[in-house]
């Protein structure tokens, strides 16, 4: 543990993540911003830069949430004249999921079909068939996951040859000073945070453990290669300090 976090017993994470993201699903926007002081907003843009996808490109948004990715990467697709590119959004969460669906409702995209969404565990995509994405997206979701190689597992199988996965992920600040300063405002101003704005502790000091718990950058690029993904070079790259970490790799 650390300062006295109670560690959650494997059997119970599936349950206590539902919990968590039921309980944050209203307050989830504005606690990212909040919380990150709207950095994440730059480090999604920068993930879709880095994604760079073609025209017409398949993407399944996993972990999907309230759409930040989905929204970035249409956008995306929507600068270089494609209108053919699609997202399905996959999440544990129905809450979650539902702020998605209620934020994409008015849009273009879902009046011209570009959009689907299903409620599902990262861990088993039985829904989805074999080879039949372009990209696999998982932001700020696998360290929620009881088993993170079995995600990485259905992202392999469900993507097609010469597809891309690609992470976002809260990862391990290096240097020590500023890990110095990053756990205080983990382990102070988060949950303090999440009780002033979300009226709710208990959910903000599980998001801050889930981010210590998760492998370091080098050992998740690992687990990657482990599941039939290549990496370019180390497989990953650090923003802010490596507060954040983008993993990516290539089924060949
Ligand atoms: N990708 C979105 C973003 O970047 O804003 C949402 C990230 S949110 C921090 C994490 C999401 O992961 C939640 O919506 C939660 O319900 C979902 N999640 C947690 N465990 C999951 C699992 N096993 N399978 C699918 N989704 C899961």
């Amino acid at each position: 543990t650390h300062f006295g976090f109670k560690t959650v017993p494997e059997s119970m994470k599936e349950s206590l993540v539902r919990n968590v993201f039921s309980n944050v699903a209203s307050s989830y926007d504005i606690m990212n911003d909040a919380m990150s002081m709207g950095v994440h907003r730059l480090w999604k843009d920068h993930f879709i830069r880095k994604m760079n996808p073609t025209p017409g490109a398949k993407l399944l948004d996993v972990a999907g949430g309230t759409g930040d990715i989905t929204q970035r990467f249409l956008e995306f697709q929507d600068k270089q004249g494609d209108s053919a590119s699609s997202v399905h959004m996959v999440d544990i969460n129905p809450e979650m999921l539902q702020e998605g669906e209620r934020r994409f409702a008015p849009s273009r995209w879902q009046a011209d079909g570009r959009i689907s969404f299903t409620v599902g565990n990262a861990e088993n995509l039985e829904f989805i068939p074999d080879n039949s994405f372009d990209v696999y997206t998982i932001a700020f979701g696998i360290r929620n996951c009881t088993h993170p190689e079995k995600v990485v597992r259905e992202a392999y199988r469900v993507l097609k040859p010469g597809g891309r996965f690609m992470c976002l992920e809260f990862s391990r600040v290096e240097n020590p000073l500023l890990a110095a300063v990053y756990d205080m405002h983990s382990f102070y101003v988060i949950p303090k945070m999440g009780e002033l704005i979300a009226n709710d502790r208990a959910s903000y000091e599980y998001l801050v453990e889930s981010i210590r718990k998760f492998p370091p950058q080098n050992e998740f690029a690992q687990i990657i290669r482990d599941q039939g993904f290549t990496t370019i070079g180390k497989g990953y790259e650090n923003l802010t300090f490596g507060t954040v970490a983008i993993h990516s790799g290539y089924k060949f």
